[in-house]
């Protein structure tokens, strides 16, 4: 058998999507602390959500066996990802599906622009998806004359509030409904001008412009929770129905799929049904799972495509320890227990996806150095490791990705010249007598000089001890 040596698997690339943000973390984090409105809302947001996922995942007396076996099984997947994705083309194909594959977001996005355009239509409608935000999907729809409508309330906030997702699961979490109210009135075609902010009449303006726009449209996108390659079921979870409408309505069905989302079978399938609504929204169990297969004469979209994404993810399947981020079921259990992510909010992160999986997720998919501040954006408490469902190792993560940011040339050459120090007892000996000697000096408390005074303007000198180990050690 020969095989076709493809060379390093390439990043996401720049210029496309929304991986990359246009400031650092630390300077878009301070900007968002100074926003109380944004706080509040948070706050009240992420505790309601915290308390009622506790509550439901402490019914289940075999949740740590729940999340051990959807840690094993996506450990499985990845270990034969190239044989569960041919699987997966073979049964979609045999179904009546057509199934593409996209090496990143230009192509992605060129296949789903010439889909739509040969379908005639200059509209589609959109399923909650993350991985189309990743690659920028509307705005190449958009470039291409063709308007794409959010169906999902939060997601059709964001947009026609021209706003940016905060959030994986509750994208407009950082607005209040006085916010909204706004946004409709100014955005929303043919809304009441006499609209309240009472949520019920908002969810009712929004129903009545969707349906509308269901009974129009022949084309929707969406993306894809799961897909069982045993059979080439396609599976996408909500808690709203609209993404069912899309699923179900329109002719044509365009489901773009980041590849770690294959499962092989429907036993594997129930693992994740079970942790994923406990773990995100704290239901036991979503009120719409959309499950379809291929195509069926009659009933449904009667054109179906699937297009596979890789997107910088064959880059970290690579990395033997950043691999597991490829794990996540954008559950957002883990922004929700965040303390950064609580105060910050999701914009702060610059990508798409935000809170702890977004600082691991996000540089690995762009390559680090573009997105260099986001591992640093968490304090390693590790809230979102006994949070995730399928036990992903983040503060792990951090750690191992803080390893390859590009360090500053002092930094580096502070740590070389520790390094030599403690390779050599005596230099290290006259190191510490000068640090004994700071502290008579009265350097304490004022930390260091540059260029290591980046280290202390967040961080208390510690005091030099009055004796070292070595001196305790001769004494006795
Ligand atoms: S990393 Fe874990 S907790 Fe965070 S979104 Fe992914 S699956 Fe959920």
């Amino acid at each position: 058998m020969t095989r076709t040596f493809l060379g390093i698997p390439a990043t996401a690339p720049a210029g496309v999507g929304h991986l990359r943000g246009e400031e650092s973390f630390p300077v878009a984090a301070r900007r968002a602390l100074g926003d109380a409105q944004l706080r509040r809302n948070l706050g009240h947001a992420t505790t309601t959500i915290r308390a009622k996922s506790a509550g439901v995942i402490a019914e289940v007396p075999d949740w740590q066996a729940l999340r051990a076996a959807g840690s094993a099984i996506k450990t499985d997947v990845l270990a034969r990802l190239p044989e569960l994705l041919e699987q997966l083309e073979a049964r979609v194909t045999a179904a009546g599906g057509v199934v593409h594959w996209a090496a990143d977001a230009n192509e992605a996005n060129a296949i789903v622009v010439d889909l739509v355009r040969a379908t005639g239509s200059d509209r589609v409608i959109k399923v909650k998806s993350m991985v189309t935000q990743e690659i920028g999907l509307n705005e190449a729809l958009e470039a291409a004359g063709i308007a794409p409508v959010e169906t999902d309330l939060a997601e059709l906030i964001v947009q026609l509030g021209e706003d940016r997702p905060s959030h994986i699961l509750v994208p407009a979490i950082h607005r209040n409904r006085a916010e909204i109210r706004e946004i409709f009135l100014r955005a929303m075609p043919g809304v009441d001008p006499g609209l309240t902010d009472e949520p019920v009449v908002l969810a009712a303006a929004a129903r009545r412009f969707l349906r509308q726009t269901f009974l129009s449209t022949s084309v929707a996108v969406s993306g894809a929770n799961f897909a069982v390659a045993q059979t080439g079921t396609l599976a996408v979870v909500e808690s709203e129905g609209n993404g069912r409408m899309c699923l179900t309505l329109p002719q044509t069905l365009i489901t773009v799929m980041g590849v770690e989302k294959v499962v092989p079978t429907w036993r594997d399938l129930e693992v994740f049904l079970q942790l994923l609504p406990r773990a995100s929204t704290g239901e036991r169990m979503n009120p719409y799972t959309s499950m379809w297969t291929g195509v069926t004469p009659g009933d449904g979209p009667q054109a179906f495509h699937l297009v596979l994404l890789d997107n910088g993810r064959s880059a970290v399947l690579a990395d033997e320890v950043g691999r597991q981020a490829l794990h996540c079921i954008r559950c957002s259990a883990c922004l929700n227990v965040c303390p950064v992510y609580e105060r910050t909010g999701g914009h702060a992160y610059g990508s798409v996806y935000p809170g702890p999986i977004g600082a691991v997720l996000s540089p690995q998919l762009t390559g680090v150095a573009d997105n260099a501040s986001l591992p640093y954006a968490s304090s390693l408490c590790g809230a979102c490791y006994d949070a995730c469902p399928v036990k992903i190792n983040i503060p792990e993560l951090l750690v191992h990705l803080r390893d390859q940011v590009p360090h500053p040339r002092g930094e580096s050459a502070a740590m070389a010249a520790a390094a030599y120090a403690m390779d050599h007892p005596a230099l290290y000996a006259a190191a510490q007598r000068a640090a004994r000697l700071s502290r008579l000096t009265g350097r304490r408390g004022r930390g260091l000089p540059p260029p290591l005074s980046g280290w202390t303007a967040s961080r208390d000198l510690p005091e030099a001890p009055a004796e070292t180990f070595r001196q305790w050690w001769a004494k006795r």
